[in-house]
């Protein structure tokens, strides 16, 4: 029993597998990690839609802003060109309506100067307002001179013109020559140059704040794009993980439980598979199965051998007959019993008879063939079956009962010599109902013609 369990021992410090309890852990602090980052990237996901949007949302701004100003300024230049060729008060107020109170342009360049760029570009943006003023003061000393040349009384113009002081030499120019000047003013080359410097300085400004804002866009739409591969991938992770488990507990859990429970309803050992725990309980169960199975060979040898001499009991011997009874072959019965049993008892004891039984079971196994079957059938009372034999073959027989009697008839150590009485009955095929009485009859012949002999039984 002690082997038994040192061997278990051994067997258990040998297992090598998964742990459930390990792979469970490891598997949920992996969900547990993937989940977590997942949460965080998700979270982040909005931030960087709204600065995304933001971003297009100021591009957009901007644009529109660049084409008001410019709408503005275009405005400004058609009226004060309108003025100087109707002479239309409507759009000298036009002009001024746009520059104090629609105020369009001022707008637009106070959103662009807030606008996210450089401080290089808001440069081209100031220079670009500065040379804007210059030419509304042109566009302004043009209105005057138009306004002076038609003849309009100051109170009919706006401050602006009004407050305007011509230079000396322009005092002196007739209406028609104010009105060449004023017009020349808005309409020349060097207006037109002015006006392009202008445009210049602000294509400038947009192009450059365009350009900055859209590798702004760019880098946080690329921002977004990672975020939403990195989401991909721990969805694909998280997938994997649940993949990886189920076919863990397949195979380390299920898949085993299943093949066990067929072994044990099959009354089988079990395989050493699955799991560390299935390992375990495979080879527990399999030691218990081995020292029942043991115990049940032990028990059963117990219930088919006689205690004393180790034979085939009287139980043994009956289901032998019953075996017998169907072979088609010639046998021999042999009933042998000890000469005077009692008195050996009597003289020598209990223990001393009980050697004696056992000597007589062994000198009986040493003579005969192994396939000869040997059982002790009473107190001292043996029965042989001797196979493939025929009563032509009964000298064997003979030759074999007096070899025993020599060995019995003398003394070893402290067991004393006996004698034997053997009655013999032959079959020619199998163990018929009348062998046994037949062999008892002869062995009654030999007990009562003198005893220390065999006798055949012969049919009469
Ligand atoms: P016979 O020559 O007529 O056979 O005389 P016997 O004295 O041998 O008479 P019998 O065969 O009837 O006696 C058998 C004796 O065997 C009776 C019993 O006390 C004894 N005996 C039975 N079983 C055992 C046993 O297991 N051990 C011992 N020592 N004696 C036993
Ligand atoms: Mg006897």
């Amino acid at each position: 029993m002690l082997r038994h369990f040192e061997k278990k021992i051994s067997n258990i410090k040998e297992i090598k597998g998964i742990r459930i309890k390990t792979f469970n852990a490891v598997m949920i602090a992996a969900a547990c990690l993937v989940f977590a980052a997942l949460l965080y990237n998700t979270a982040l996901l909005p931030g960087k839609y709204e600065t995304l949007s933001e971003h297009t949302e100021e591009y957009v701004e901007c644009e529109k802003n660049a084409s008001e100003l410019r709408e503005a300024s275009d405005y400004l230049t058609e009226q004060v060109r309108l003025y100087a060729i109707n002479m239309n008060i409507d759009n000298m107020n036009n002009y001024f309506n746009e520059v104090n109170i629609t105020k369009r342009r001022n707008h637009a360049l106070e959103n662009l100067e807030a606008a996210n760029t450089s401080d290089r570009l808001k440069q081209s943006l100031k220079a670009a307002l500065e040379s804007s003023n210059d030419l509304m003061k042109t566009e302004v000393y043009s209105m005057k001179l138009i306004s002076l040349a038609n003849g309009y009384s100051d109170d009919v113009l706006p401050e602006e013109v009004r407050s305007i002081q011509l230079k000396a030499e322009d005092m002196r120019l007739s209406p028609e020559e104010m009105i060449e000047k004023g017009r020349s003013m808005v309409f020349d080359s060097g207006y037109q140059n002015a006006k392009a410097l202008i445009y210049s300085h602000l294509d400038h400004f947009i192009d450059g704040t365009m350009t900055h804002l859209s590798e702004e866009q760019e880098l946080v739409y690329s921002g977004l794009g990672d975020a939403i591969t990195l989401q991909s991938i721990l969805i694909v992770v998280l997938f994997l993980i649940n993949i990886i488990t189920f076919i863990a507990i397949y195979t380390l859990i299920v898949r085993p439980l299943t093949i066990h429970v067929r072994r044990i309803e099959e009354n089988g050992m079990l395989e050493i598979m699955g799991a560390y725990e299935f390992k375990y309980l495979a080879i527990t169960y399999n030691d218990i199965y081995e020292l029942n199975a043991a115990n049940q060979e032990v028990l059963k040898k117990k219930a088919e051998r006689d205690s004393l001499t180790g034979l085939m009991n009287r139980g043994t011997f009956e289901n032998l007959k019953r075996i017998f009874k169907e072979s088609q072959s010639p046998l021999a019965l042999l009933i042998v019993d000890v000469d005077k049993f009692k008195t050996v008892n009597d003289t020598y004891g209990h223990s001393v008879g009980d050697k004696v039984l056992i000597r007589v079971g062994n000198t009986l196994e040493k003579t005969f063939r192994s396939t000869d079957k040997i059982a002790r059938i009473g107190g001292d009372e043996f029965a042989v079956v001797l196979t493939d034999i025929r009563k032509e073959d009964a000298s064997a027989i003979r030759e074999k009962a007096a070899e025993i009697g020599k060995v019995l008839s003398q003394s070893e150590y402290d067991i004393p010599a006996i004698t034997l009485s053997i009655g013999a009955a032959f079959s020619d095929q199998g163990f018929h109902d009348k062998l046994f009485e037949q062999a008892d009859k002869a062995l009654y012949e030999a007990k009562e013609s003198g005893r220390n002999r065999i006798c055949i039984y012969e049919e009469t």
